[in-house]
């Protein structure tokens, strides 16, 4: 099957690490323009490098950019329309991280910067990038969304309740851009990327190997197919939607989990 990136492009925010990194890297392998963004200078400058062993410089555009700050995004979306010449086909919002934490330990604060960050990652590069959408022929966003949207945690209970007014918001926008801009969404279960490197390196057992760590995770979880995801089998989803090969799926949000949710 041909996705149909030739000649088209991408942007990936929060493309220097885990699911977008790996998004990125198969768009360009794809044969799409990318331009990706995230805040720390140190993990841009070596994501830019090391999708650059695989890709022309001029495919690739690598921006620092914090997606809650307006201004900034506003900044990426020119720079990406001098690069690609006014016009966008995909939009990837990837950018973000989870929440532990129950309604006990949440503060008011806590719910804000969580509501903020889930919310404004979407609506403000959405904002900004709806004129370059606007100029493509087939255009498309994905929302990098999880689970938790569906079946909620108590021991993620902020996350949980902003993902599902993410949800919310993406099929509402399936609507309102419609026919023009498809908008989709991925429900991911659990990925091993930056978050899980984290949690593991916090792990209250310091003598645990990553393989037992990670396997007892899988365990604890259900997981059906026994293990974490891997970055790119999340990002293989979401190049799927986000391409003209998808050209009747909008308003869909496909699971990529594992099969660890429990509802049909
Ligand atoms: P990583 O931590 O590996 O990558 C997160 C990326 O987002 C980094 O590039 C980071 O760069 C960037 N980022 C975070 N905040 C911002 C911001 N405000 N502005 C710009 N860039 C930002 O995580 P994953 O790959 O796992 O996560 C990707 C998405 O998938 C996230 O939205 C996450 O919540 C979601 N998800 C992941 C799950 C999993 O199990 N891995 C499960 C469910 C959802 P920098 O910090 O330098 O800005």
């Amino acid at each position: 099957m041909n996705l149909g990136y030739s000649g088209r492009s991408a942007v990936v925010t929060g493309g220097t690490s885990g699911i977008g990194l790996a998004t990125a890297r198969i768009l360009l392998a794809e044969g799409a323009k990318v331009a990706i963004c995230g805040r720390d200078l140190a993990r841009l400058e070596a994501a830019t490098q090391a999708l650059l062993a695989d890709a022309a410089p001029e495919n690739l555009l690598a921006v620092p950019c914090d997606v809650l700050n307006r201004d900034a995004v506003a900044a990426f979306a020119a720079s990406v329309s001098d690069w690609s010449g006014g016009r966008l086909d995909l939009l990837v919002n990837n950018a973000g991280q989870g929440r532990v934490s129950t309604f006990a330990s949440t503060t008011d604060d806590d719910w804000r910067q969580e509501l903020d960050l889930k919310f404004f990652s979407q609506i403000l590069p959405i904002r900004a990038f709806r004129p370059l959408l606007d100029a493509s022929t087939a255009p498309a966003i994905v929302g990098v969304n999880s689970l938790l949207a569906a079946q909620p945690e108590a021991h993620m209970v902020c996350t949980s309740a902003a993902r599902a007014g993410v949800q919310s918001l993406l099929k509402s926008l399936a609507t309102e851009f419609a026919p023009h801009i498809r908008v989709n969404a991925i429900l991911l279960g659990l990925v091993d990327s930056g978050q899980w490197q984290r949690r593991f390196e916090a792990r209250p057992d310091q003598a645990q190997s990553r393989a037992d760590w990670i396997a007892a995770l899988a365990k604890t979880k259900g997981i059906p197919l026994g293990r974490l995801g891997e970055p790119d089998e999340a990002a293989r989803a979401v190049v799927f939607l986000g391409s003209p090969a998808a050209s009747y799926i909008t308003g869909a949000a496909l699971e990529v989990s594992g099969g660890v949710s429990r509802f049909i």
